[in-house]
């Protein structure tokens, strides 16, 4: 029934510009009633007032925060998915937050006269306040990038931006060149759209562009059926994988399950557009873990990357 009326909802959301990420229902009825799901939230613009379509606030973005560590979760970044979890402790669960397009709201820098400081009311001002305050709840989040704007809207503090976000123990992920939407780019562009961002990384964050594999489709949405993830994952920089994990917005929890039975489910992982989505919501599914009933993701190597 929700995915009937989030269906109908779709039909009347306009398009709103080429940098938002239109949600789309696309669940696997096997992510469903299997307590292994790993609840990717997505945000875009974070202000006051309410900045478009997908925008939060920056009080909801805290009352995010504080329901998500009330309810046992702790915030991990796409690498801990790749470790098997193993530092999140087992009386929590997992939860990635994401940010999408690399708004200003996002991260934000004040100059007054000869000092710089960040704006107390940007997202990652919420995050490091909410975390200093609340240990139990990790630390943690994931930025994704689109390289048609300047990330973060200040030219001259992009390279401080991402070392000072790595530095914190954020993510920074890809998100295309032109924000493109893999559904209509046609194939031979695909490449430049996933390996000039690493360029672009790279020449601000030289050896540490390493850390960035984690892939949000612009769009939300990915081919599927069509060998798209097999040929996404053949692409390189600087002899490594340039993607390694891909996000959808398709309004589903991927179970860990699914990762570890699929190579394709890497690419396939499900987020929650918080725009349209709440964590109440989110608390009544049942295919997310539950706080203390899941210790054999502490079991060694069978959940570890093959
Ligand atoms: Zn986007």
């Amino acid at each position: 029934m929700i995915q009937l009326i989030a269906s109908l909802l779709i039909l009347w959301i306009p398009e709103t510009g080429r940098t938002t990420c239109l949600s789309y229902i696309d669940p696997d009825p096997a992510d469903y009633n299997v307590p292994s799901g790993i609840p990717v939230l997505m945000y875009h613009h974070v202000s006051d007032p309410v900045d478009g379509y997908y925008g939060v606030s920056t009080h909801r973005l805290l009352m995010d925060l504080r329901l998500l560590d009330e309810a046992g979760f702790y915030l991990i970044t796409p690498e801990d998915i790749e470790n098997g979890l193993m530092q999140v402790p087992s009386d929590r669960r997992p939860v990635l937050i994401t940010f999408d397009d690399g708004w200003q709201d996002n991260f934000n820098f004040i100059v007054r006269g000869s000092t710089v400081e960040i704006d107390p009311s940007c997202a990652v001002s919420i995050l490091e306040n909410y975390c200093d305050e609340h240990p139990e709840f990790g630390r943690g989040a994931t930025f994704f990038i689109s390289w048609d704007k300047t990330p973060f809207g200040q030219e001259e503090f992009v390279q401080e931006k991402f070392n000072l976000l790595i530095d914190m123990g954020y993510a920074i992920g890809n998100h295309t060149n032109m924000h493109a939407d893999f559904t209509v780019l046609p194939r031979d562009k695909w490449e430049n759209a996933v390996i000039m961002p690493m360029v672009k990384f790279h020449s601000y964050l030289g050896l540490r562009t390493s850390g960035i594999f984690a892939m949000a489709y612009p769009g939300g949405r990915f081919p599927k059926g069509v060998g798209a993830e097999e040929y996404l994952a053949g692409f390189r920089f600087m002899e490594r994988e340039a993607v390694r994990i891909g996000f959808l917005a398709n309004g589903s929890v991927s179970s860990i399950n699914r990762l570890l039975d699929s190579h394709e489910g890497w690419f396939r992982i499900g987020r929650l557009d918080m725009s349209q989505y709440s964590v109440r919501e989110l608390l009544g599914w049942r295919n997310i873990m539950t706080a203390g009933q899941r210790e054999d993701l502490h079991d060694s190597l069978r959940y570890r990357i093959p």
